[in-house]
Parts: C-alpha cells; sequence; structure tokens
C-alpha cells in the first residue's frame, strides 16, 4: 500500500491502530462469531461496546455526573434544528437564540434556528471570517434560550481560545464538531456540546451530545421523539437504532486516546504540530493564512499561495509526494489542511517540507 497522508477535512483521517483492529475484529468480534455490524444493539455484546465507550469519553473529558452523553443520528448539520427543538422551550415565547457568527457553519446554525425562534446575531466580524470578536462587542440578549458558538470553524480556520461568560442562566451551546478532543475543555462552562463524529471521533452517521441534565424535558411538541434528548437520554440512546458500528470505533478511538496519555497529552502534540505548520506558512510571503494570530485554529488550516495560478501545480506535486485532500474548500479557496487527532506529526513535517521546497527555500 502507498504511503499517504491524508489532509481532509472530514470525513478524515483515523487512528492507524483503530482501523487495524477493527479490521481484526471484523468478522468475529471477541469470539463472538459475529461482527459487530451484525449485532443486536440491546445483545450483551453490544451493550458492552456502548458501555466502554461512554466510560471513556466521560473519563477523557471528565465529564461531570449531571451531564449525559447521547449518541444519536443526523450529524452536526441535523444539531441546528434539534438543538432549537430541545431549547427553545425552556423560556417564554417568543424565545430569542443568540449567536455568534464566526464563519460558514455558524452562519448554517444561524439560517436553521430562525425557523424554530428569533434569532439575535450577537456579534459577526466586519471584515470576513478572520477572527473571533472580542466578548466585549458581544450585544447579547438578557432571557435568551441559549447561546451558540461554533467553536472551530472548519471552513474558516477560527478557533475560540475563551471560554466566554454567559448572562444569567442562558446555556452555552458549542458546535465541536471539528476539535473535540483535541484540547483540554472544562465541560461544566457549556450547557451543550454536539459534534458531527467524522472529524475527530468516527465514522460518519454518527453524532455526540453532552448536555447537562437540567436543560432536559423541554423539546417543543413538533421534536420528533428520536431527537427528544430527554427520551434519548431516558433510553441510553436506544431509543431507536443508534448507528452502532459508528459508536463501536468512536470507543477504539476513545481507548486509543487513552492509552497515548488523555486529551491533554493530545493537545501537546496539537499545538506542536500547528506551530510547525504556521510557521511554514509565516515563513515569508510565498503563502498566508488569513486568521488572527490568537484565533487560528490547530485543527483546520486554510493556507493561500501568493500566486494562486500555481495552486493546480501545487496540488499535483503533493499529491504525487502523498500529500492528499488540500485543496481549499471552494467558499474560500486556495488550500486547507486539517491537521486533526489521527494526523502524525511526521505527516505535519512531510507537508512542511513540501511548503519549503516548493517554495523554493
Ligand atoms: C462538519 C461539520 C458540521 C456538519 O456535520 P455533518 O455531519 O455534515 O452534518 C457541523 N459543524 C461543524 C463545525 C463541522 O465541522
Amino acid at each position: 500500500m502507498t504511503h499517504i497522508y491524508n489532509f481532509s477535512a472530514g470525513p478524515a483521517v483515523l487512528p492507524k491502530e483503530v482501523l487495524q483492529q477493527a479490521a481484526a475484529e471484523m468478522l468475529d468480534w471477541h469470539g463472538s462469531g459475529m461482527s459487530v455490524m451484525e449485532m443486536s444493539h440491546r445483545g450483551p455484546e453490544f451493550i458492552s461496546i456502548y458501555q466502554q465507550a461512554v466510560a471513556d469519553l466521560r473519563e477523557l473529558l471528565a465529564v461531570p455526573d449531571n451531564y449525559k452523553i447521547l449518541f444519536l443520528q443526523g450529524g452536526g448539520l441535523a444539531e441546528n434544528a434539534i438543538v432549537p427543538m430541545n431549547l427553545v422551550g425552556r423560556v417564554a415565547q417568543p424565545a430569542t437564540v443568540d449567536f455568534v457568527h464566526t464563519g460558514s457553519w455558524s452562519g448554517k446554525s444561524i439560517k436553521e434556528a430562525a425557523r424554530y425562534a428569533n434569532v439575535n446575531v450577537a456579534a459577526k466580524p466586519a471584515d470576513g471570517f478572520t477572527s473571533v470578536p472580542p466578548q466585549e462587542s458581544w450585544k447579547l440578549t438578557p432571557g435568551a434560550a441559549y447561546l451558540h458558538l461554533c467553536t472551530n470553524e472548519t471552513i474558516d480556520g477560527v478557533e475560540y481560545n475563551f471560554v466566554p461568560t454567559v448572562q444569567g442562566d442562558t446555556p452555552l451551546v458549542a458546535d465541536m464538531s471539528s476539535h473535540i478532543l483535541s484540547r483540554v475543555i472544562d465541560v461544566s462552562k457549556y450547557g451543550v456540546i454536539f459534534g458531527g463524529a467524522q472529524k475527530n471521533i468516527g465514522p460518519a452517521g454518527l453524532t455526540l451530545v453532552i448536555v447537562r441534565e437540567d436543560l432536559l424535558g423541554h423539546a417543543l411538541p413538533i421534536c420528533p421523539s428520536a431527537f427528544d434528548w430527554k427520551i434519548v437520554a431516558d433510553h441510553d440512546s436506544m431509543y431507536n437504532t443508534p448507528p452502532t458500528y459508528g459508536i463501536y470505533i468512536a470507543g477504539l478511538v476513545f481507548a486509543h486516546l487513552k492509552k497515548i496519555g488523555g486529551v491533554a497529552a493530545m493537545e501537546r502534540i496539537n499545538i506542536e504540530k500547528a506551530r510547525l505548520l504556521y510557521a511554514a506558512l509565516d515563513a515569508d510571503d510565498f503563502y498566508s493564512n488569513r486568521v488572527a494570530v490568537a484565533d487560528r485554529s490547530r485543527m483546520n488550516i486554510p493556507f493561500f499561495l501568493r500566486d494562486e495560478s500555481l495552486n493546480d501545480k501545487f496540488l499535483a506535486g503533493a499529491k504525487a509526494r502523498g500529500l492528499l485532500q488540500l485543496k481549499g474548500h471552494k467558499s474560500v479557496g486556495g488550500m486547507r489542511a486539517s491537521i486533526y487527532n489521527a494526523m502524525p506529526i511526521e505527516g505535519v513535517q512531510a507537508l512542511v517540507d513540501y511548503l519549503n521546497e516548493f517554495a523554493g527555500r
């Protein structure tokens, strides 16, 4: 097999060891004679897989006891509707929901929430999506049903390096699809954390929701029961069939992360990977990244060539070296390197070597 490094923004690279273990267990999981894909979600084998995955994730993120960990379907995008359907009913109607608009993904969340509540954009940078507006500038709504942030904008490469303070009992909702488990977080500062799995956790089709218990039980009557967090929590994510194989792979990823020292150890490696890559991009003006230095993502790094007529040549040369999926998102252009947890530092170094070589350094 040819050796490559996969810089895809998602679905994205997974740890080799995890894929090898999944391959070895594909036809016969732990002597059961069954593939995990063939198991009843209510049988003892799968229940043990599920319980271990939940326990390991709880340990990795130090999730407090008064939070539920839910595994759903629908992806990050479906949560843009599921979140308001579950939270808007907490406050008197008509409800208002606050957003900070920092890029493409928070933009999509705003559009979807507007179907269920009044939406207030508390802040949006004036000059494109290249920074997180300072919290002093946010115009928050007293009594808002919740405040929604996308704490890592996958397309724009903007990441929060702080947890904002919220007013009153307004819960903070964070879309962490593309950086969950990449850094240490204080779960107790959030009401809801959600994310699609296919960036840092496992295969597409699995969605993670971590929700504080007092926020359960407010679903609007129009909310499908399969997406009513209270019903899902009361059934340990088995109200309907959960994405069982996705949960299994996520469990292997959690166990792998524990083995390498947990989220704090992972964060140290991620800081070093991002430092290496940004240093190469900043070395001179051959390349540029337009995001304010303090708000630069450690996971998704968009960049441009000074001479954009060289884009195709750059991508062809990268591909020839096994550096794959570096083309930027169509809404931003240029290039994008996604360096999630499973991207080894050797992969970042290989990209840095190519950046230097292509620039003629
Ligand atoms: C990928 C992504 C999503 C969407 O996930 P889907 O699984 O495609 O619905 C939402 N938010 C962020 C921040 C993402 O990176």
